[in-house]
């Protein structure tokens, strides 16, 4: 696992280190199980809140994607926005549930967090003791009429690959666990959303960001290879096959001593 050095801020949101595995956003842990909402976005739920429009966290994979880019996989992130954005539908459901503008943790033009991914490359990340390393037994698939995106074993240690494609154009890259290039960081962090990119490889580098939020942060899935053909509201696809990794019972996990990494 690895945290950051010291606290940072990005686009609405600091974030700060933690020593337990995992990363939580407005005190709820970016998991599965905590998944609410995932189409043209990610919302977080705690399981445990008895009102459910108490605690939620809006846009997730705008915060997971950067951190999980620099190589941050412990980290408590909370949202400090405190001005309302009403041309934005994830604020008007604030206001309407008695949230705070805080509740939405991503940058309102549909990027994933360049300020943040530069503030954390700059005060530096470094490793903690707690590693668990997951990967899958066998590859997973899931199929629409829209897309496909398939998840396959890598071997341990060796991070992240992805190979996307997206209304024509490809993208790939490989995410080490320490973080990818800093080239690599900045251009799929500078992308904006698919639903206003002026283009597909412009959107196809952005999803690159969603992939591994919603895939390797959510997911729980630390080594793996991952190709997608993506379209629509593609963040059913992305949550939607790792949950399939769960059900089918494919996802392997492995503790790795500290002094392993
Ligand atoms: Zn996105």
């Amino acid at each position: 696992m690895r945290t950051v050095v010291a606290p940072v801020e990005g686009e609405y949101v600091r974030v700060e280190s933690r020593s337990e595995p995992g990363i939580e956003v407005n005190g709820i842990p970016a998991t599965l199980e905590c998944v609410r909402k995932a189409d043209v976005r990610v919302d977080l739920v705690d399981p445990d809140a008895v009102c459910t429009d108490d605690g939620r966290a809006f846009v997730v994979e705008h915060v997971l994607g950067p951190l999980r880019l620099c190589g941050v996989t412990a980290a408590s992130v909370t949202g400090i926005a405190s001005e309302w954005d009403f041309s934005r539908p994830e604020h008007r459901f604030c206001y309407a549930t008695a949230l705070g503008p805080d509740a939405v943790v991503s940058h309102p033009a549909g990027l994933p967090n360049p300020a943040l991914a530069k503030a954390v490359r700059e005060v530096g990340t470094e490793p903690i003791d707690g590693e668990t390393r997951a990967t899958l037994s066998e590859s997973v698939t899931r199929e629409t009429d829209v897309g496909s995106i398939t998840v396959s074993p890598a071997e341990t240690g060796s991070g992240v690959s992805l190979d996307l494609e997206y209304a024509g154009a490809r993208f790939g890259a490989d995410v080490p666990h320490d973080g990818a290039r800093g080239d690599v960081i900045e251009a799929i962090t500078t992308a904006t959303t698919p639903y206003l990119a002026p283009d597909a490889e412009v959107a196809v580098t952005h999803a690159a960001a969603d992939v591994l939020s919603d895939v390797v942060v959510l997911g729980g899935l630390e080594d793996v290879r991952i190709e997608a053909s993506l379209g629509g509201a593609y963040h059913a696809e992305t949550i939607g096959v790792a949950r399939r990794a769960r059900e089918q019972g494919a996802v392997t996990g492995l503790e790795r001593p500290a002094a392993d990494r």
